[in-house]
């Protein structure tokens, strides 16, 4: 009998006639279909989201209901589909600035309202399969794109005491649904790498532990066995930047207590990709590791896999900077000491808006040799030196951006004074920093301090390094997003 049942399985999925390559996956590979073109990058807020919650509404077999209200009284929705004995529950955005998967939740709808020749995975998910999704669980902190909700306090650390209310929602769905398995949907710090490789954890899984001694029963296992399946999934898409999250035990976690109160719980953390700032690659990888952990638990094609392969898989580290220049000759008290200089960037709200910009920290100098970065600059033989202030006063932001800041930079500064600064809430895209004029900023070349630096042999300056990003003096490169003002 059971064997019939796979052979069906098998059979319906095989019968799909989808062309399909070996290191192809139908999700992957069809993507582009369903992709939700409203929401482009992480700073969409609950009002972004409600119409396309509505638009679910007129599809057959779906339910979309209020399940409940934030603190500031934002509606809070599930959206239902499938009629299958196994209950799986995923919730997004319990952390307002960890927006990846909710993108991915308005990709996988399309997916799921669409009808192709992909009809053949629809129809065993949701044969198989009641899934429950709750995209952006937390829409207070959407709105500010801050981790916590409204009341500052952090939603995964309240699976206990439950004072929030988008916290008792969770709680109440989950025991209502008594779900088989969930998936606890977040992201993670770009600067996360596999194990101690250059390689960003694009991805981290983990089946949470529910005691101190990390125990495996038998919930557990299931989702370290669906992790096992995913990991191998998407090995053959971003092949080495799978990683696991770490696994200590968090009593008053979500991802935690849903694993002791039995929903195998899956966690999904969106990390960084080379190139990608809005993540929305790494949104397309979210939208096949959901979905093909949907088909694996329906399919029950996970149980082909053991807790070995998931405690394979390579623990999550922290090796990466955002920039990291190394060998270079840095003067401290009047000496010349070769060091690596390892430089990220930080993502600084315009509050109110959508907007933001970019603050860099010099958060590491010495011996840096271990560890990589996103970008790296081969500083031998050059001198890292502050960048100069610029000695002569712009009037205003127009003059500047008519000035030949190639030349400025060229000769040394990272800083030019203004008679009148720009309104307040302006970005300074330009390459070079900006202070009202007599108030000129130094930034030494020190732990901690604004990496505001140039790069030069035998006097020529090479690179000009503005609030941490780089200027290519001699290509005339410029990848400053923004510098400071
Ligand atoms: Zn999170």
């Amino acid at each position: 009998m059971l064997l019939q049942i796979i052979l069906t399985v098998y059979m319906s999925l095989s019968a799909a006639h989808i062309p399909q390559k070996d290191h192809q996956n139908p999700f992957y590979e069809n993507y582009k279909k369903y992709h939700q073109q409203a929401i482009s990058n992480r700073r969409f807020k609950h009002g972004d989201l409600a119409p396309l919650l509505q638009e679910m509404k007129g599809i057959e077999g779906v339910t979309v209901q209020k399940i409940g209200e934030s603190v500031q009284g934002r509606d809070i929705s599930m959206v239902s589909m499938g009629t299958g004995k196994t209950s799986v529950l995923l919730w997004s955005q319990m952390h307002g600035d960890e927006a990846t998967a909710t993108m991915a939740l308005m990709d996988i709808f399309n997916f799921f309202s669409a009808s192709d020749a992909l009809n053949p995975y629809r129809k065993i998910m949701l044969d198989k399969l009641t899934i429950h999704f709750i995209p952006m669980l937390n829409p207070d902190g959407a709105q500010a794109f801050k981790r916590r909700n409204a009341m500052d306090i952090d939603l995964n650390r309240d699976a206990l005491r439950l004072q929030a209310p988008e916290a008792q929602l969770l709680k109440r769905v989950r025991d209502s649904l008594k779900a088989d398995f969930g998936f606890n949907l977040h992201d993670q710090n770009t600067r996360y790498t596999v194990g101690k490789t250059n390689k960003p954890a694009t991805i981290s899984f983990l089946a949470p532990a529910y005691d101190e001694q990390k125990s495996v029963h038998e919930g557990r296992e299931n989702a370290m066995q669906v992790i096992a399946d995913l990991n191998n999934t998407l090995q053959r898409i971003i092949p080495n930047q799978v990683a696991k999250y770490d696994d200590e035990y968090e009593p008053r976690a979500f991802g935690d207590n849903m694993q002791k109160w039995g929903t195998s719980t899956i966690l999904i953390e969106s990390g960084g990709y080379h190139n990608d700032p809005e993540k929305q690659y790494i949104r397309k990888i979210n939208f096949v590791a959901i979905l093909q952990g949907l088909l694996s638990i329906a399919t029950q094609s996970y149980k082909n896999f053991n807790t070995d392969q998931y405690f394979s898989i390579p623990d999550n580290r922290t090796y990466l900077f955002d920039l990291l220049v190394r060998n270079a000759q840095v003067a401290v008290e009047g000496k010349q000491y070769m060091l690596d200089l390892g430089i990220n960037r930080r993502e600084q709200d315009d509050e109110g808006s959508r907007a933001f910009s970019y603050v860099s920290t010099l958060e590491d100098i010495g011996d840096l040799s271990v560890f990589y970065g996103y970008q790296e600059i081969d500083a031998r033989g050059m001198t890292a030196l502050p960048g100069k202030v610029y000695a002569s006063v712009f009037k205003n932001f127009e003059a500047l951006e008519k000035a030949d800041l190639h030349a400025i930079l060229a000769a040394g500064h990272t800083t030019v004074q203004l008679a009148q600064m720009p309104a307040e809430e302006y970005i300074n895209k330009l390459p070079v920093n900006i202070v009202k004029a007599g108030t000129e900023k130094a930034h030494p070349v020190q732990l901690y301090g604004r990496p505001n630096f140039i790069l030069q042999e035998n006097n020529k300056v090479h690179y000009a390094i503005v609030n941490g990003f780089i200027y290519n003096v001699r290509t005339r490169e410029n990848q400053i997003i923004n510098a400071l003002d």
